[in-house]
């Protein structure tokens, strides 16, 4: 076995990496770019090395500066974990050059499946069923056009070098085709330098269940069973799970030895998934495309097979047999993934950056699993991936699994940045989820219940945050009075005293419905506290750390109140609830009128401007078109109006928050 390894990649699968090879007692070197200086995968290693600037050609691609490191710290070996330099056949190829091993299939392998389309050609050869539609070399798009007529409607565009949903458009309509080609297009010369492009007809309620697969060098190849990965956003897995609902021991067998004849016919080595559409209609699977990499959503396989998938790469990279042959591996229980984001859902789940201020996950333990590299205090930057963690966990069935799913994520507590943990608990809540009738279009379908237009606060939250506001008096009053040289002033007390008056504080919150007040009335043992109109008795029982523990009219609960500038965080009830607070006197100054501009969401660049000034545009017409962690963002006029001035061009540089446009809207 190797005495030392290079991880060439970051966050939580450089540290996924790192926890197997401390575990086999491998040293292990990890590599930084100027951005990750004090990364939880930098502090992990037994020594890190720093590759550049954030930009990731500028450090993470750094493939030449990498085997360097390699050599000159003794590593035998690298583990390019996914995405970076994991499909690179150049890169497997240099580091086998050097006398490095690639933790990873022959560069061979890489080649054959890098492109979507070369491989779907070889697919075709070794008889692994296909999704109807054009894969060649030509690339007119007057052939484009026409083939797509000959597949029929829906198509889907896939970038042939894609991955991680980049680079894809659904076209619905002929007249509709060439913009949407331009679109993949640039998208995929974007993030793969490469524009080539497939078309395949769009299956309207398909599954997306993959295969998981593993060679050695002596041509052994199993499967480890399948993974469901439907429950998509953007073409992007979300919540994924093993083994697969409904899946039939016959189909199982059909998949898994389709997928391991997809290896087979490449000469695979190592970790690899071979991903399939099953269509939900005909009960038919077409091969979609091989990743040839360890995948993000392996957990669920270690939780059911009980095997570490890293231990089985370093094994075989190291030239050992597989450890289990086919017959001794079995499905044991289910699981669960859920991937945390930084993103927004409610905006078409825009990733989000800024600082993990709080972050408090659920305990560890033999059937929750948490693969994070972050932890509180650190920056979610426009640079990377937003993931924040991936959360998996085990059950003795689907129904045991979606319940511990529930409360382990009612227990995340992230303030800071905006996040999907509330979408992804109201999703494994949802009846189309729990009942396991998944396919890819389940969030689209439900995306009324699943991402609710935000609401006025109810009574009882608009309470909790007033007891919570309370005991914050309380505590400052006690603070002010244990520094003060008069402790039983009046003036120092918070118990609401007042002259000529009944005692009573006035509490001052905002959401979306605008400004919200409670009058909270001192009781002896409590307080009635009223809200439009309503009264409500509460009692505060206990409170540490943020954590309250109250009475609300004669019901005992707990909540974690946070405090992050001038908002207040309640998880409270399985939900994530942010109200404003603020003060009535400062109130209104510094409202900003944004109306006629329109802002950067993020630091980007720019890659389309659809307008020129003295264009007049209708309400949601697209303006411009931003790339941004390597998504393509439109934005589109909020009001129909007349463009006054365009402030960027394409190929320009954006940061967070620019005007890139001047919009007049009033007409
Ligand atoms: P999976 O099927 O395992 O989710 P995908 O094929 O969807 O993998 O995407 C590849 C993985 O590589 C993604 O999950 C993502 O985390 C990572 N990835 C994608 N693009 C980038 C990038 N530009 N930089 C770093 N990592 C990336
Ligand atoms: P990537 O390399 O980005 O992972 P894939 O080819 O694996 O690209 O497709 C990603 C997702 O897009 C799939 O999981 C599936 O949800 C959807 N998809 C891909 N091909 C089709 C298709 N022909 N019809 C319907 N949905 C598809
Ligand atoms: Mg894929």
């Amino acid at each position: 076995m190797f005495d030392k390894i290079l991880i060439a990649n970051r966050g939580e699968i450089a540290c996924r990496v790192i926890h197997t090879a401390k575990k086999l007692g491998i040293r292990t070197v990890a590599v930084y770019s100027e951005a990750d200086a004090q990364a939880r995968h930098v502090k992990l290693a037994d020594e890190a090395w720093l590759l550049g600037p954030a930009a990731p050609k500028a450090s993470y691609l750094l493939g030449d500066k990498l085997i360097e490191i390699a050599k000159a710290t003794g590593a035998q070996a690298i583990h390019p974990g996914y995405g970076f330099l994991s499909e690179n056949e150049e890169f497997a190829a240099a580091c086998e050059a050097a006398g490095v091993v690639f933790i990873g299939p022959p560069a061979s392998s890489i080649a054959a499946m890098g492109s979507k389309s070369a491989a779907k050609q070889l697919m075709e050869r070794a008889l692994v069923p296909l999704v109807p539609g054009y894969h060649g070399d030509d690339q007119d798009p007057a052939l484009l056009a026409r083939e797509t007529e000959r597949i029929g409607f829906p198509v889907l565009i896939k970038a042939s070098a894609g991955g991680g949903g980049k680079g894809m458009k659904i076209v619905e309509r002929a007249e509709d085709f060439a913009a949407q080609l331009a679109s993949a297009q640039r998208e995929a010369l974007a993030s793969f330098g490469d524009d080539k492009v497939l078309v395949e007809k769009y299956l309207t309620k398909p599954r997306h269940v993959e295969i998981q697969v593993f060679a050695d060098q002596h041509e052994n190849c199993v499967y480890l069973f399948e993974r469901d990965c439907s429950v998509q956003r953007r073409h992007q897995k979300v919540l994924e799970e093993a083994p697969a609902p409904g899946m039939s021991e016959e189909r199982r067998r059909q998949m898994g030895e389709a997928a391991c004849n997809a290896a087979r016919a490449i000469g695979y080595v190592g970790a690899g998934t071979v991903e399939f559409i099953l269509d939900t209609l005909t009960g038919e699977f077409y091969f979609m495309e091989m990743n040839t990499r360890l995948q993000v959503e392996h957990p669920v396989t270690e939780m059911i097979t009980g095997q570490d998938l890293v231990e089985w790469q370093l094994r075989v990279a190291d030239g050992e047999r597989l450890p289990l042959l086919q017959e001794e591996l079995h499905i044991h229980g289910h699981a669960l993934e859920a991937r945390i984001y930084a993103e927004d859902p409610a905006k078409d789940f825009l990733p989000a950056i800024g600082h993990l201020h709080v972050l408090r996950t659920p305990q560890v333990s033999q059937t929750i699993r948490i693969d994070s590299g972050v932890v509180e205090g650190d920056e979610i930057s426009p640079y990377y991936d937003p993931m924040i963690a991936k959360l998996i966990v085990w059950g003795e069935d689907r129904p045991a699994a979606l319940r511990r799913m529930r409360q382990a994520l009612s227990e995340y507590r992230i303030v800071g940045l905006t996040t999907n943990v509330d979408f992804l608990a109201t999703t494994v809540a949802h009846p189309a989820f729990a009942t396991g009738n998944v396919d890819t279009g389940l969030i689209a379908r439900h995306r009324a219940e699943l991402i609710p237009a935000e609401q006025a606060v109810s009574h009882d939250l608009l309470a909790i945050a007033s007891l919570a506001e309370l005991a914050e008096i309380t505590r400052l009053a006690a603070l002010r009075r244990a520094q003060s040289n008069d402790p039983t002033s009046p003036w120092n007390d918070a118990a609401g005293w007042r002259l000529n008056e009944a005692t009573h504080t006035e509490l001052h919150f905002r959401d979306t419905s605008g400004d919200r007040i409670a009058l909270a009335h001192y009781r002896c043992d409590g307080f009635i506290i009223e809200i439009e109109g309503e009264s409500i008795a509460c009692k505060l029982l206990q409170e540490s750390h943020g954590q309250l523990r109250f009475d609300l009219n004669g019901r005992q609960l707990t909540a974690d109140v946070i405090r992050h500038e001038n908002e207040l965080h309640l998880f409270v009830f399985g939900r994530h609830h942010v109200l404003q607070r603020f003060d009535p006197v400062l109130d209104g100054l510094d409202e900003q009128d944004d109306t006629g501009s329109l802002r950067a969401p993020m630091p980007g660049t720019v890659v389309a401007v659809l307008v020129t000034a003295g264009q007049t545009v209708e309400k949601g017409q697209p303006l411009i078109v931003l790339e941004a962690m390597k998504m393509e963002h439109t934005i589109a006029a909020p009001a129909a109006g007349l463009v006054t001035e365009l402030l960027y061009q394409v190929g320009e540089r954006v940061n967070e928050g620019t005007e890139l446009i001047l919009l007049n809207t009033e007409t």
